[in-house]
């Protein structure tokens, strides 16, 4: 599904991405993880086409993404910040979102009742919470059902039972063969929702597999004590 090879990006004098190459198989879910500024974000809005890498290359089912938009069309994205027009209100919002994405099969009556956003559907958006914010942004993310999902840190400022409820919706969604990939601090949340992960540092690769074999390499109990484990190594 993803295939990225020998990735590098820099901005300025910062060499943010060095040398990444990733495969990503159809069907199921990645998390990328790493600590604050190891290029996760970087990486992912590169295979968004939002960043444009220095060297390297990206494909996606085979094709190299390189001065070919066509492939968005495949993606829905969840942005780790959602800078929403502070003076439209949510239903506003989902309406033009639709009109611009222009899909069919548009799912969003199903989401705002998950949710419970209909009592948030006519405010604007610049009175809500941080965490009302974020289940509209859920909402526009995983509403067009495509292939594709792209998750940056989906969990933030989320209460209890909408956590649940976007977990039941990111396995729901795999149930559905979609590739989904996502970044997240949380380590109790990624453990639940995958196995499979990637461990970014300093712009690279330092650790590409399941859950199970980071606890054995790393020789710890629980994958937070692993991930921990890491980064000592790496600052030692
Ligand atoms: P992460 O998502 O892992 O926290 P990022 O990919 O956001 O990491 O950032 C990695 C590094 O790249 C940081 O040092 C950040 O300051 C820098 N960076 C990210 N985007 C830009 C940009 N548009 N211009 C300049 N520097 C950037």
């Amino acid at each position: 599904m993803i295939k990225v090879q020998d990735l590098h990006k820099k901005f300025g004098k910062n060499q943010v991405l060095q040398g990444v190459d990733l495969e990503i198989e159809q069907g199921g879910i990645f998390a990328i993880l790493g600590p604050n500024g190891s290029g996760k974000t970087t990486l992912i809005k590169s295979i968004l086409g939002m960043v444009i890498p220095n060297s390297g290359v990206i494909k996606i089912e085979g094709k190299p993404i390189k001065k070919d938009w066509k492939y968005r069309h495949k993606i829905d994205y969840l942005p780790q910040i959602a800078n929403f027009p502070s003076n439209l209100t949510v239903q506003e919002l989902i309406n033009m979102i639709k009109d611009l994405r222009g899909k069919e099969n548009v799912d969003d009556l199903r989401l705002i009742e998950l949710f419970k956003l209909q009592p948030f559907l006519k405010k604007k958006l610049g009175n809500l919470s941080g965490g009302t914010k974020q289940k509209v942004n859920i909402v526009l993310a995983f509403m067009f059902d495509s292939p594709l999902l792209i998750l940056d840190e989906p969990t933030s400022g989320l209460d209890p039972i909408s956590l649940l409820r976007l977990k039941d919706l990111i396995n729901s969604e795999k149930e559905k063969g979609k590739t989904i990939l996502i970044t997240s601090h949380i380590m109790s949340f990624v453990e639940q929702v995958t196995n499979d992960i990637v461990f970014l540092l300093e712009g690279k690769i330092y650790f590409k597999g399941s859950i199970t074999q980071l606890k054995e390499q790393t020789q710890q109990p629980d994958f937070e004590h692993a991930i921990a484990s890491i980064l000592q190594q790496s600052y030692d």
